[in-house]
């Protein structure tokens, strides 16, 4: 018998448990599969994902972190602390997604996606899973994190993590990030979990394969002179976990009816912290394209595959030259292979954009949970784009700019909205006219993405 359903989420990791609840809460049939095996370990987590969990009503997975904990640095010859990121148990966070998607109404499958039997744009796919089930579905997302196949991979450097938990009990509650020669350090120390070390390294920096050569290898690092014997005497309680960290770019285009998401799309470096805000934020942005591909497939298409590039591709660039910027702060290590490879890839571009002067461009936008093209306005101070000012779109202001052929001076009595909307225009020198500029700072501006 097959099991027929709108979406075949694969992979219950962050990004699939989130995607696979959000589409179930917009009222479609989902089924996640998910093997549900993932290792005790921990990871940070940044304030920006607690803000999104606690906004989505997602307490119980928040509650599998920390309060936030300080973070002590030493980067580039300055030691110092900042305040930091929560630690996070990710087999208890997993579960707690996964557990709040069928709470939401999707249909759990504890199991392997084993195969695609069949996949086309318009009819979907068959899939065939460890248990022998066969799923049929319009849409699959695919978010089986790294291990997710492609045909198409840009990578930087890779990079290997090697890490474990310790014996012994933790020391004071925070986590430690150290630049090295052989590579960077980081230690998060949680009273209740233990201490998880952790170490990055080339991901051709390793002899040998096996246990043994990675406790090898976990030995040498921790042996390196610059850590003066303060790590000598650790051993682990655990196998060692090694992983690949490096920046990839796994699915740069949409091929349709598979739409991958977190890691499955772009793996992020570790270093970032922004792995976690990744799987999450791409979750959210799969929702309105699957609604949108559902309800008029030829266009939502078309949108998708435009929405899902541009997120996506900027997505990678972003993380691969804000990466470099943070490798290139360590100057005296620079000559080291593992920094010497990290600090000139991939260019010397800057990491986020910018724009000289002001202009309208056609993009996709969400408006409604669904994809819309609408103009969006880039200005040398919104250099990623506004596509509705005060919740006006972009578009229906135009009437208004300077530049207008027809342009027109503000009305005498505005709506509030439309009020706040021309004091943010005034604000870029954007207003025909002139208005008062006590509205300036009420304005709200939602960003493209
Ligand atoms: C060493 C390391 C440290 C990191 N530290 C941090 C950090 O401190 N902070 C941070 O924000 N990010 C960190 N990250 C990044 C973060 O772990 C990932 O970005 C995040 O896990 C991505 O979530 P995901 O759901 O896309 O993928 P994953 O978490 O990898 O989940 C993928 C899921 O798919 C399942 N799966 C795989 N194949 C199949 C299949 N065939 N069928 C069914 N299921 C399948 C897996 O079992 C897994 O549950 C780190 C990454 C690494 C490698």
């Amino acid at each position: 018998m097959v099991t027929c359903i709108d979406v075949a989420v694969a992979g219950g990791g962050p990004a699939g448990a989130f995607t696979a609840r959000e589409l179930a809460r917009a009222g479609l049939s989902v089924l996640l599969i998910d093997l549900a095996t993932c290792r005790p370990r921990l990871e940070g987590l940044g304030e920006r994902v607690a803000q999104l969990l606690v906004a989505k009503g997602l307490d119980e997975a928040l509650a599998a972190a920390s309060q936030p904990l300080p973070r002590h640095v030493t980067w580039a010859g300055l030691a110092g602390t900042a305040n930091g990121e929560r630690l996070v148990r990710r087999h208890i966070f997993d579960d707690a997604l996964r557990r709040a998607a069928f709470e939401a109404g999707a249909q759990t499958r504890q199991a392997r996606l084993g195969r695609i039997l069949k996949t086309d744009a318009q009819q979907g796919v068959l899939l065939k899973l460890s248990t022998g089930e066969e799923v049929s579905a319009r849409l699959l997302i695919d978010a089986r994190g790294r291990q997710a196949t492609s045909a198409q991979r840009l990578k930087g450097p890779q990079t290997l993590a090697i890490a474990g938990l310790t014996q012994g009990t933790a020391g004071v509650a925070g986590t430690h990030v150290e630049a090295t020669p052989q590579g960077w350090l980081w230690v998060a120390e949680d009273p209740d979990f233990g201490r998880w070390l952790q170490i990055s390294i080339g991901a051709d920096d390793l002899v040998g394969s096996g246990q043994a050569a990675l406790q090898d290898r976990m030995g040498r690092f921790l042996a390196q002179e610059q850590l003066a014997g303060r790590f000598s005497d650790q051993t682990f309680q655990e196998p060692l976990i090694a992983r690949a960290a490096g920046l990839v770019l796994s699915a740069p285009q949409l091929q349709l009816p598979v739409i991958p998401v977190g890691d499955a799309a772009v793996a992020i470096d570790p270093l970032s912290g922004h792995g976690l805000f990744w799987a999450l934020s791409s979750a959210l942005s799969a929702v309105p394209s699957v609604l949108t591909i559902l309800e008029t497939p030829e266009e939502g298409q078309r949108l998708a595959a435009r929405f899902y590039r541009d997120r996506v591709v900027e997505t990678f660039w972003r993380q691969a030259r804000t990466g470099r910027d943070f490798y290139r702060l360590e100057t005296g290590l620079s000559s080291n292979p593992f920094w010497a490879e990290r600090v000139c890839w991939p260019d010397d571009a800057p990491s986020h954009p910018s724009v000289s002067e002001t202009f309208l461009q056609q993009r996709v936008v969400v408006d409604n949970n669904r994809l819309v093209e609408r103009e969006v306005l880039l200005t040398p101070q919104d250099p990623s784009g506004v596509a509705y000012i005060a919740g006006i779109p972009v578009g229906d202001l135009k009437p208004f700019f300077p530049s207008s052929a027809m342009a027109q001076p503000p009305p005498c009595a505005p709506s509030p909205a439309l009020k706040a909307a021309f004091g943010w225009l005034e604000s870029r020198g954007l207003l025909h006219g002139s208005l008062s500029r006590t509205q300036k700072h009420q304005t709200k501006t939602r960003e493209t993405a």
